[in-house]
């Protein structure tokens, strides 16, 4: 991780002189005069009016139509931001562009302001029609390639402007350390790294090289949810968390710190709380540790309805106008009210009563502004599509299809894979002809329930079709569905006995089984187990004799454990997205090899649920006593686990220094050999391990990572530099240190030890 921590030996010198730190965003000063002076003109009911972000769907008619009452309210109110489609399903970018132009035109005549408009393209352009959908944020994790997540943001940014929309909600960069949780697979996993690298990468693509100067193939992002949100302790959507205070800096805070100090604009907070105090009113969190310690000038907008859930739901305000006073006084600078004005009027009357200072209300529109500035929408309010040529075009859709063939995981492999063209395909299981499950939530609706329709997805291959496309033979019995059109996301037809009467004139089944479509908390689940359904179909395929190849289309990983073994083969293709199923037949054929390994730890019991960087507690199978040798980290598949069809071998792994300082570079280099017959390429992992540690230490942890394209036989050298801050952890007390002693650090099969001469506390944990 680069931390890249200011060394500090003189803790209290420092920390009593220090000036302000470096920005995180290098302030353009044309665009802070400008700021300057339109603020000074402004009045109340204009700054409260940029701070207020509505839902399109309240300003539009059953045609979908602006409102001649929806244009007064916004006249009235002011508005500096609207979120979601006009429609709310898919609608063509040419009509999105023509909706916001409408709208700018109002709000520019009447404050000379233009909106900042904003939609959920959280996997590619998934809200406008014909607008390429990539895989989800889990799948680009299992990819491990820098590369793919840059293209991404790239495609969903261009894409967005074609529909002249200049902000979407997305990475999300939520730890996803609770398999139950519905939003799993919005995220890149268990793991604060690859959250950190991937959410980078995809902001360089969304915002380009220039925050200050955000061009017109650009938009700007937002690191989303401020914090914790991955760790619910119930795993239900927007219920509270536990976070211990060196755990939320260390692992929740860090991928946000890194995200924001190379240049993030806008950031969104978690619905819900930590330690009883909800993130929308902690202003400690929101002003010091983002605001201040890391000299942040960018901008802060709530979720849905979120202060006022201050008072309904996490009644820590008394009323309406008390959530509004504590959320904006903690540092929200945006209020995604988002179904009425009811905001604008509380935060008048907060103001004029002394309730909320100026200055907050100054900081946070001079926040907007800025943004605005940055996005060049002053210049440029609007985007035309007939701008955008390449909208949809081959090469957008070459790079979601490469992103889903790096991103589905091959589980196991008895030898079945890959399949001859020839064989005699059966393909069954309520995943199997259904472009809503590849999808997943985020398509085309909230819910992704209405991806089925055909002027969305007809153009687009289920893995049935995909599978018939590449295979001579292939048929389809469903055995179980699902609702396809609805949000009973878990309702299941089953009938299972026609599979097996078709499998008698099969050589292989391909037993596609998973989840519907869901998204946040709808999509909530009390048991993690696959579907008894499911199960059945599963074993009712192996029963028949036949090899069994079990594809899972999954948001999260659903407990395996009893099926298992009666798949020759699996593939965790998780929500791949339009190209996905494409992807699949490819792979399975051998036209394209496996590359992607898990992003997350694939538990095996309901009851059971571990991360890969756990305690030393957790195993104790090679201590000997000690009360606990019994505690085993009995999983389905690790993290990073993932096959080929080729094989490879690590040797010679080095490190420079064989004791180094705190402030030293690391140079890590190891072999890697394909050792199998085909092509393949293969990420390498590099994970270090503080061998005893003042507070007990995880087990392992990633460090960086790159992949590499080998042919048979080749061998290339890997180098990682590896700042040795990377290895510093964060104290009970909430200091960031690194002491002294033994590290290992590993890479596939090998490993070698290096040591840290001393022991260094960081002065301000926040700060390069
Ligand atoms: C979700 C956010 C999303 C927002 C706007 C909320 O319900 O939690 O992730 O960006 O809606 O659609």
């Amino acid at each position: 991780m680069k931390l890249r921590l200011l060394l500090a030996v003189l803790v209290v010198l420092v920390a009593s002189c220090s000036p302000k730190p470096t920005p995180a965003i290098p302030q353009d000063k044309e665009i802070e005069k400008k700021i300057e002076k339109l603020l000074s003109h402004m009045t109340l009911e204009e700054k409260i009016g940029q701070m207020t972000q509505v839902t399109a769907t309240i300003l539009v008619d059953g045609k979908q139509e602006l409102t001649p009452e929806a244009e007064e309210l916004l006249r009235k109110y002011k508005v500096g931001s609207v979120l979601n489609p006009p429609v709310r399903v898919g609608t063509p970018p040419e009509e999105v562009s023509a909706f916001v132009k409408k709208i700018n035109d109002i709000l520019i005549d009447e404050t000379g302001i233009p909106c900042l408009y904003g939609l959920d393209h959280i996997h590619g352009t998934s809200f406008i029609l014909g607008g390429v959908l990539f895989p989800q944020q889990i799948n680009l994790a299992a990819t491990f390639n820098r590369e793919l997540a840059e293209q991404m943001g790239q495609v969903t940014a261009y894409e967005s402007r074609a529909a002249n929309v200049p902000w979407t909600f997305s990475p999300t960069m939520d730890i996803s350390r609770n398999p139950l949780w519905p939003r799993f697979w919005e995220s890149c996993g268990e793991d604060v790294y690859v959250n950190a690298e991937m959410a980078k990468a995809i902001t360089r693509g969304l915002q380009g090289p220039d925050p200050n100067n955000v061009g017109p193939y650009n938009i700007a992002a937002c690191a989303k949810h401020f914090m914790g949100y991955g760790v619910p302790v119930t795993g239900s959507d927007r219920t509270p968390s536990s976070i211990a205070a060196s755990e939320l800096r260390e692992k929740h805070f860090e991928p946000f710190k890194e995200v924001l100090q190379e240049g993030m604009l806008t950031l969104m907070v978690n619905s819900s709380s930590n330690n009883g105090v909800p993130f929308h009113c902690n202003a400690e969190l929101l002003t010091q540790w983002l605001k201040e310690d890391l000299n942040w000038d960018g901008m802060i907008v709530t979720d849905w309805a979120d202060i006022n859930n201050l008072y309904t739901r996490e009644r820590v305000a008394s009323s309406k106008k008390e959530a509004v006073k504590m959320a904006v006084n903690a540092g929200i600078d945006m209020s995604m009210v988002p179904l009425n004005f009811e905001f604008c009027d509380e935060l008048k009357e907060l103001v004029e009563d002394g309730e909320v200072p100026m200055s907050r209300i100054d900081d946070a529109v001079s926040r907007i502004l800025r943004l605005k500035f940055r996005l060049g929408l002053f210049d440029t309010p609007d985007t035309m599509t007939e701008d955008y040529p390449e909208f949809a075009s081959a090469d957008h859709v070459a790079k979601a299809y490469r992103t889903a063939v790096e991103s589905e995981v091959l589980l196991k492999n008895d030898g079945i894979l890959p399949l001859k063209k020839s064989t005699r395909i059966l393909v069954t299981g309520p995943n199997a002809n259904s472009m809503r499950t590849l999808n997943g939530g985020w398509s085309y609706t909230w819910q992704g329930d209405e991806t089925e329709k055909p002027e969305f997805t007809a153009q687009y291959n289920t893995i049935y079709e995909a599978l018939a496309a590449k295979f001579d033979n292939v048929r389809y019995v469903p055995g179980i569905q699902y609702d396809l059109y609805t949000r009973a996301w878990q309702h299941e037809d089953v009938d299972i006995a026609p599979v097996v009467k078709a499998a008698a004139n099969a050589d292989v089944i391909v037993v596609c089984v998973g989840e519907n479509s869901y998204c946040e908390t709808p999509g909530n689940i009390t048991d993690l187990a696959l579907s008894e359904n499911q199960q059945k179909l599963v074993k009712a395929c192996a029963a028949t004799g036949k090899p069994v190849v079990m594809v899972l289309n999954e948001g999260r990983p659903r407990v395996v454990r009893e099926i298992e073994p009666c798949a020759d083969a699996i593939v965790d293709i998780m929500l791949p997205g339009n190209y996905g199923a494409d992807a699949l037949a490819a792979l399975l054929c051998g036209e394209e090899n496996f590359s992607a390994k898990l992003p997350f730890t694939y538990p095996k019991y309901v009851n059971k649920f571990a991360v890969y960087d756990y305690k030393p507690a957790e195993n104790q199978k090679t201590m000997a006593g000690d009360y606990n040798y019994n505690a085993v980290m009995d999983v389905q598949w690790p993290f990073g686990y993932g096959l080929s069809y080729t094989t490879f071998a690590y040797s010679n792994m080095t490190v420079d220094k064989s004791e180094f300082n705190p402030e030293d570079v690391l140079t890590v280099s190891v072999d890697v050999t394909n050792t199998g017959l085909v092509a393949g390429k293969e990420s390498v992992l590099l994970f270090s391990t503080d061998m005893y540690a003042t507070c007990t230490p995880d087990v392992r942890r990633l460090r960086d990572f790159a992949k590499v394209e080998l042919n048979p036989g080749e061998t290339k050298t890997v180098v990682f530099k590896l700042p040795a801050t990377d290895l510093a952890f964060v104290n009970y007390y909430g200091q960031w240190t690194i002491e002294e002693g033994d590290f290992a650090l590993s890479i596939g099969s090998e490993s070698v030890m290096t040591r840290c001469r001393e022991t260094v506390l960081f002065a301000q944990p926040n700060i390069d």
